[in-house]
């Protein structure tokens, strides 16, 4: 027997009214703050991931599905969504549109990583960027939008995680300052962290290790460094977010570790907390389009994972809305009654009426259970009896009662809400 590959999973339709309420909401408020839809191809050219998440990482490292194809082209399934948006923002002239280009985006995103609660080798996003502007207005929008789109969902209990990591001008002295702090402990922290200090020191701070808190805990704080320009644009977010009623905590220990990050990062976190279960998070990303073969351009983004943001609806008993079920159940016996029963669901349906035909040989009584299982609060009735006399009944499933109409006017009532 087949089985979905281990960490893909099926969206069964019972399950889909999360989905849709999770994308109905984003979208929603997404135009609400000038956010256009964005599609890109879900496989794209091996080397924009490597420039654009960074070769040190563990993505590029050890996750990522990476294939060449049949004409010899180095391809790799999108491990996440930015890349590919600053690809397209670039490759279609972008950058003479208005600015900011605000761009959101609903991915399927694959990376080769050991499954578990919440954590899939496919796993889907909700991205929005907001490329070609570094004014701290366009990151608090950023985020409240993000925060927004949570509380319409119903999710309680989160705190927004905030921190500055600095530019090219601040950044260099600071992890010069954590290099020297880090010497003597080197042999203390973790295998990971001893290849951090070489590689990506900055990472260091935020190893889950337990044997590298204590280093942690005792680290410089690189706000403590940050420049005039980058001090400012910290303190002109912090407001707006003030202003927004968001309840930040600033975490110095949050970061992203590659050169194009800029300034802001911040994380969603549920009440439960640990970065390791992060609704949501982004950042500045000033360097990324340049690395990327643009001009010099300032953006800044965030990424959500809608399972991720599922799995806190069921966890907070949040229910979505629930999709609508068939109304209408047309039971038939014979075979004329039978036309006259598809006649009759197709104008029911093109009035906008959810409607179900019986299907097989089934007897009346078997039909009529079949409808209550299904839920349709309305049944049809057409035999040869009522054809002959040129009526159908129409029954009502909660109350019981029948009343005998014409096929045209059964349709009325039953568009008009029965
Ligand atoms: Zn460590
Ligand atoms: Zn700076």
């Amino acid at each position: 027997m087949f089985q979905a590959p281990r960490g893909t999973q099926d969206i069964l339709p019972e399950d889909a009214a999360y989905w849709l309420f999770v994308e109905r909401t984003a979208r929603d408020w997404a135009a609400r703050y000038g956010y256009g839809e964005i599609r890109t191809p879900t496989f794209e050219e091996t080397g924009l991931f490597l420039r654009g998440v960074g070769d040190s990482t563990d993505i590029v490292e050890k996750e990522m599905y990476t294939f060449q194809d049949k004409g010899g082209g180095e391809l790799t399934l999108r491990p996440e969504g930015t890349a590919p948006i600053v690809r397209a923002y670039i490759e279609h002239g972008m950058a003479s549109r208005p600015q900011p280009v605000r761009l959101f985006s609903f991915v399927n995103c694959f990376r080769y990583d050991r499954p578990q609660r919440g954590r899939y080798r496919e796993f889907h996003q909700w991205d929005c960027e907001a490329i070609g502007e570094i004014d701290p207005l366009v990151d608090a929008e950023l985020i409240i939008l993000l925060w927004r789109v949570y509380q319409a969902l119903g999710l309680r209990d989160l705190t927004l995680q905030l921190n500055s990591i600095g530019d090219a001008r601040c950044r260099p002295a600071y992890l010069e300052r954590l290099r020297e702090y880090y010497r003597p402990l080197v042999a203390t922290v973790c295998p990971d962290c001893r290849r951090r200090y070489e590689t990506n020191p900055l990472r260091l701070l935020d190893c889950k290790n337990a044997a590298c808190q204590a280093a942690i805990a005792g680290a410089p704080r690189l706000l403590d460094y940050l420049c005039a320009e980058c001090a400012e644009h910290f303190a002109a977010l912090r407001a707006y977010l003030a202003d927004a009623d968001l309840p930040v905590e600033i975490n110095p220990r949050l970061v992203r570790g590659l050169d194009y990050y800029t300034k802001t990062v911040f994380e969603v976190w549920p009440a439960e907390a640990g970065a390791q279960s992060a609704l949501g998070g982004g950042g500045r990303y000033d360097g990324l389009v340049e690395q990327l073969g643009g001009r010099p351009t300032p953006a800044i983004g965030f990424a959500t994972g809608i399972e991720r943001i599922i799995l806190n609806l069921k966890a907070q008993s949040i229910e979505p809305p629930l999709l609508p079920g068939p109304r209408v159940y047309v039971a038939h016996l014979g075979d004329r009654p039978r036309r006259e029963a598809m006649r009759l669901a197709d104008a029911l349906r093109q009035q906008g009426v959810p409607t179900l035909v019986a299907v097989g040989g089934r007897s009346m009584r078997a039909q009529l259970r079949h409808a209550n299982a299904l839920g349709a609060p309305w049944v049809v009735v057409i035999g040869e009896d009522e054809l002959a006399r040129g009526v159908v009944q129409v029954k009502n499933m909660r109350g019981g009662e029948s009343v005998e109409l014409a096929p045209q006017a059964a349709v009325e009532r039953l568009a008009a809400g029965g």
